[in-house]
């Protein structure tokens, strides 16, 4: 159910608007139950409430509430500012008024909506107290509705379900249109000491089960010398092979040139985001020299380990490789700077908690600013001088 998909499979659905127009009890009418506090005081959500539930027939969801819009203070400000930010996260945004109609609020956040290509849904609620629509009709898609008594709820649904972006609906595939049913694949997943106790990490656990959809079969083994063990034991050889980033040198010099080799960050880089752009950026990073600038970015923040990959092990392979005195800037989280003008290049991490168009957002300000953007894994390629056979299996390499 929509608890058990992962956070960056579900589409993620903002509630905004000025205070006490009922953005809380919309959300609890829309999941049928009591989510957010509901008061008529107006400004009852400080912060944004997050609620995952299985949306029929929409999918698996995650809806943010946000605090109003409108909302005044010093704190207000600060509760402006973080509505703004999820406003970036989400996938679609329902802009809730009520018999007050369409004033400077809602023209102010339908701008940021198109800006930002945000597909939103105006919704009136309080039809029972609206009547008719106020003002004339909007030419973006809306609704009446009425969360108190659940009128046009349903209704409501399916316009959200009709509105999912194009580009979502047809999502790329993970690895299944590249494998046939029968068809062996191996798998290299290390398992050391950054890697979590007792389990695999997302990526590779989606990208086992997309084999398996595929009704094809899924070895595992942890490194390029279990790899060779395997080999002579397989009656025909694997029609792919997929390592983690991290071994990607060891493994490419252990699997034959005829058998098929890409990384979990290079199929990741076409299911999230644009395998081509990154492979663009991650042939820009070699270009790295003098004092360039460089960000790294992740999607989420962490304790870094001795060994981490975006704060040791790719800023010391960099400078190794082209030049001492590259200069490195980090961001964690929903943060991601504004300034990227003065960046060469952007490195950001696979995005496995970020929605596919969360991750599209990211690379259209850098394609926007003119900075070459890549991933981890992708630059790891690079700089082992295997990036050309990693983007092979997809039609890519020059
Ligand atoms: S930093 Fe990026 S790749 Fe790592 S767990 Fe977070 S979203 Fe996934």
């Amino acid at each position: 159910m929509a608890e058990t998909a992962p956070r960056g499979e579900r589409l993620n659905i903002g509630l905004f608007g000025r205070r006490n127009v009922g953005k809380s009890s919309l959300l609890n009418a829309l999941c049928a139950q009591q989510i957010s506090i509901v008061s008529d005081t107006a400004g009852t959500t400080t912060d944004a409430v997050s609620k995952i539930y299985e949306l029929i027939p929409v999918g698996p969801v995650t809806f943010f509430d946000t605090a109003g819009i409108d909302d005044t203070g010093k704190i207000g400000k600060l509760r402006i500012a973080a509505t703004r930010k999820i406003i970036n996260k989400v996938d679609i945004a329902l802009l809730i008024t009520d018999e007050n109609g369409i004033g400077e609020h809602e023209n102010d956040l339908m701008k940021t909506f198109n800006d930002l290509k945000v597909p939103f849904i105006l919704v009136f609620n309080k039809s029972d107290l609206i009547g008719k629509l106020p003002g004339k009709e909007p030419a973006c898609p809306f609704i009446s509705v009425c969360a108190a008594t659940g009128n046009n709820i349903e209704a409501l649904k399916q316009l959200i379900k009709d509105t999912v972006p194009e580009h979502l609906k047809n999502a790329p595939a993970l690895v299944r249109d590249l494998i046939r049913e029968g068809q062996t694949i191996v798998c290299v997943a290390p398992i050391d000491s950054s890697a979590p106790k007792g389990r695999l990490i997302l990526p590779q656990v989606q990208v086992i089960r997309d084999i398996l959809d595929a009704n094809a079969y899924a070895y595992v083994v942890q490194n390029d010398q279990d790899f060779l063990k395997i080999l002579p034991n397989l009656k025909t050889p694997p029609a792919l092979v997929i390592t983690d980033s991290q071994l990607i040198r060891q493994v490419n010099a252990v699997v034959p040139p005829e058998i098929a080799l890409t990384t979990f960050s290079t199929l990741f880089a076409r299911y999230k985001g644009d395998l081509k752009l990154l492979y663009e950026g991650a042939a820009e990073l070699m270009k790295l020299n003098g004092n360039d600038r460089v960000l790294i970015a992740e999607a989420c923040s962490h304790h870094a380990q001795d060994d981490d990959i975006a704060r040791v092990k790719i800023p010391s392979l960099i400078r190794k490789k082209l030049g001492e005195d590259i200069h490195f800037e980090w961001s964690a989280g929903s943060d991601f700077p504004a300034d990227l003008q003065k960046f060469k290049v952007v490195i950001h991490c696979g995005g496995c908690m970020l929605s596919r168009l969360e991750t599209l957002r990211r690379l259209n300000e850098c394609a926007r600013n003119r900075v070459p953007v890549t991933n981890f894994g992708m630059a790891l390629s690079a700089m082992q001088g295997v990036l050309n056979r990693v983007v092979q299996p997809f039609g890519l390499s020059k």
